[in-house]
C-alpha cells in the first residue's frame, strides 16, 4: 500500500468502500488529483453517486443495528481507535508523505498533522468507555437516570485543507460513542481518506461501520447529506456549502455540527513580548499556506507601537522560504489554480485600496515548476468594513489594523461576520482578560497562537464561523442521544 502511495510516478485508482466492498474501480467517471507542488497528477477518485451514498447509508444502518456492533464493549471500540494511533504513528512517514504530497504542506507540518491525527483516535479511545450519563433527584420512590446512546449512522464531510487530522476529529468521536461513520473526502485530498479506509477494512470491525464516499459535493455529498437514514452530519468547508448542508440536514431534522472558517484577530498591545509576538502574528498565518480555518488573518496593532513592530514583521516575512512541501520550506504550495487565482484577485484588490508592505507577488521555487506559490502578503492602509478585510481569503494574507484603546480593540475584532479564533498579546492580565472576555471567538488565545493543536480543547466558532464544538471531551456529545429513564419503586 504504502509503496504505490508513495510512488510518485504511479497514479492511484482510489474506489469507494462501501459495506466492505473496493467499489467503482472499472468505472469511467473519474476525477484527477493533483499534487499541489507541481501539479503532476497522482491520483484520480472514483465519482461516487446518489445510488452510491444510498447504498452506503442502507449499510451503515445494517452495520449499525448488527447484533456484533451492538456487542462490542465501548471500551473494546477504544481499544480499536488505540490501536490505530498506534498504526499511525508505527507509520508516520509515509502517513506525513502522503498528506504532503497530497495537500502540499510543508512536510513538518504534515507530521504535526499526522501526530495530531494519532492523538484524536487515542483521546477519544481513551474517552471511549468515559462517556456516562447522570442520575438526577426527583422523589423517594423515584430513580430517575440518563442514558447515552449513539446516535446511529454519521456522516462526515471533510475539506481539503487538514484531511487526516479533520477527519480524525470527528471520525474518532462517533467511533467512540458507537455508531457507524460516512466520510466523504474532499475531491482534491482523497489520500489518507483512503488510506484510513484501508486500514478498517482490514480491522475487525463490522463492514459499513467505517465507509468512505469519492466525489463530488454535489454529486455523491448532497444526496448523503439529504438521505432520510442518516442522524448527524459533521462538516467543515466554506460558509456557503455549510448552508447547504445544514438546509439538507433541517429537512432531515438531523443535527449539524459546522466549522466553516474565520477572520481571526491577532490583537496586539505594546507591551507585548515582541519577540513572541512577531513569530507567533507569522506562524498564525502561513500555516499551510493560510489555508486554515484558524488562520490569524487580521494584525490589530496598537497603534503606539505600529511604526517599529511592522519593521520586525516585514524582516519576519521576507526570512521565511517557499518551496515544495518536501523541501520543508516555511511555505508551501497553495492547493490549485482556482485557489490561487481567489488569492491573487484579493492581493490585487488590496494594492488598490491600500499598501502592500511585504510580498503580494506569485513565485515559483526551485522544484515547484507546475504549481501555484504566493509571497506571504502584509497588507496595511485598508478599511476594516472592506470585502478583503472581511472575507476569507484561506491564503499567506496579513491585514494590518489600528487601535488605540482596547474597546476599539474588541470592536475591530468583533467586526467580522466569523468568530472562530483570536490571538491577545499582553503583558497586562487585566487587559488580556477583559479582551478575552469580550472577543466573539470559539477559542481566546493570550500571548500564544493555536496552542499546539489542542486535541482537547473545545473548538468552533461563533456568528458565521459555525455551529457546535468539535474537540475535546465535548464533542463526543455530538453523537449521542439522551435518553431519560425514570423508574418507580417501592409502595
Ligand atoms: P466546500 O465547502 O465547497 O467543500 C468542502 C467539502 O464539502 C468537500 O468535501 C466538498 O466535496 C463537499 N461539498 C460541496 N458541496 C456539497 C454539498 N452540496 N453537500 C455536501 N457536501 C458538499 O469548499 P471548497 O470549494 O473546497 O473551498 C472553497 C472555500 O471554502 C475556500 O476558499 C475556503 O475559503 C473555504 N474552506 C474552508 C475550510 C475550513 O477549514 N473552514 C476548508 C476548506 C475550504
Amino acid at each position: 500500500m504504502s509503496q504505490q502511495i508513495l510512488n510518485v510516478n504511479k497514479v492511484q485508482r482510489i474506489p469507494l468502500l462501501i459495506d466492505g466492498q473496493w467499489v467503482g474501480s472499472g468505472r469511467e467517471e473519474i476525477y484527477p488529483v493533483h499534487a499541489p507542488a507541481t501539479g503532476h497528477k497522482i491520483a484520480e477518485i472514483v465519482r461516487g453517486t446518489e445510488q452510491d451514498a444510498d447504498q452506503a447509508v442502507r449499510a451503515a444502518e445494517k452495520a449499525f443495528n448488527s447484533e456484533v456492533w451492538q456487542s462490542i464493549k465501548p471500551f473494546e471500540r477504544g481499544q480499536l481507535l488505540v490501536r490505530l494511533a498506534q498504526h499511525i504513528r508505527n507509520h508516520r512517514d509515509e502517513w506525513a508523505m502522503r498528506e504532503c504530497r497530497d495537500v502540499g504542506k510543508p512536510l513538518s507540518q504534515a507530521y504535526a498533522d499526522v501526530e495530531a491525527a494519532a492523538r484524536y483516535f487515542e483521546f477519544y479511545g481513551g474517552a471511549a468507555d468515559k462517556v456516562a450519563g447522570e442520575s438526577i433527584p426527583i422523589e423517594n420512590g423515584l430513580l430517575n437516570v440518563t442514558v447515552l446512546e449513539p446516535v446511529g449512522v454519521t456522516v462526515h464531510i471533510i475539506p481539503w485543507n487538514y484531511p487526516l487530522q479533520i477527519i480524525a476529529r470527528s471520525v474518532g468521536a462517533a467511533l467512540a460513542t458507537g455508531n457507524a461513520v460516512i466520510v466523504k473526502s474532499a475531491e482534491d485530498t482523497p489520500l489518507s481518506a483512503h488510506a484510513l479506509a484501508e486500514w478498517f477494512a482490514e480491522s475487525e470491525l463490522p463492514t459499513g461501520i467505517f465507509q468512505h464516499l469519492t466525489g463530488l459535493g454535489q454529486e455523491v455529498g448532497a444526496p448523503l447529506v439529504a438521505h432520510p437514514g442518516i442522524h448527524h452530519v459533521t462538516f467543515t468547508g466554506s460558509v456557503q456549502t455549510g448552508i447547504s448542508v445544514m438546509k439538507a440536514a433541517a429537512e432531515n431534522v438531523v443535527q449539524s455540527t459546522l466549522e466553516l472558517g474565520g477572520k481571526s484577530p491577532n490583537i496586539v498591545f505594546a507591551d507585548a513580548d515582541w519577540d513572541k509576538a512577531v513569530e507567533g502574528v507569522t506562524r498564525a498565518i502561513i500555516q499551510n499556506a493560510g489555508q486554515t480555518c484558524s488562520a490569524g488573518s487580521r494584525l490589530l496593532l496598537e497603534e503606539s507601537c505600529k511604526a517599529e513592530f511592522l519593521k520586525r514583521l516585514q524582516q519576519r516575512f521576507e526570512s521565511l522560504d517557499i518551496g515544495p512541501g518536501e523541501s520543508d520550506a516555511d511555505i508551501g504550495p497553495i492547493l490549485n489554480e482556482r485557489q490561487f487565482k481567489q488569492i491573487m484577485g484579493r492581493i490585487d484588490e488590496a494594492k488598490q485600496q491600500g499598501k502592500i508592505l511585504a510580498g503580494g507577488r506569485a513565485v515559483t521555487p526551485e522544484g515547484g515548476e507546475g504549481g501555484f506559490y504566493i509571497e506571504p502578503t502584509i497588507i496595511d492602509g485598508l478599511e476594516p468594513d472592506c470585502a478583503v478585510a472581511q472575507e476569507e481569503i484561506f491564503g499567506p494574507v496579513l491585514s494590518v489594523f489600528t487601535f488605540k484603546t482596547a474597546e476599539e480593540a474588541i470592536n475591530l475584532a468583533n467586526s467580522t461576520d466569523y468568530g472562530l479564533v483570536a490571538g491577545v498579546w499582553t503583558k497586562d492580565i487585566d487587559v488580556a482578560h477583559t479582551v478575552a472576555s469580550k472577543v466573539k471567538a470559539g477559542q481566546v488565545f493570550i500571548n500564544n497562537y493555536g496552542a499546539a493543536g489542542g486535541i482537547q480543547m473545545p473548538f468552533g466558532g461563533y456568528k458565521k464561523s459555525g455551529i457546535g464544538r468539535e474537540k475535546g471531551f465535548v464533542a463526543l456529545r455530538n453523537y449521542v442521544e439522551i435518553k431519560n429513564i425514570a423508574v418507580k419503586y417501592g409502595k
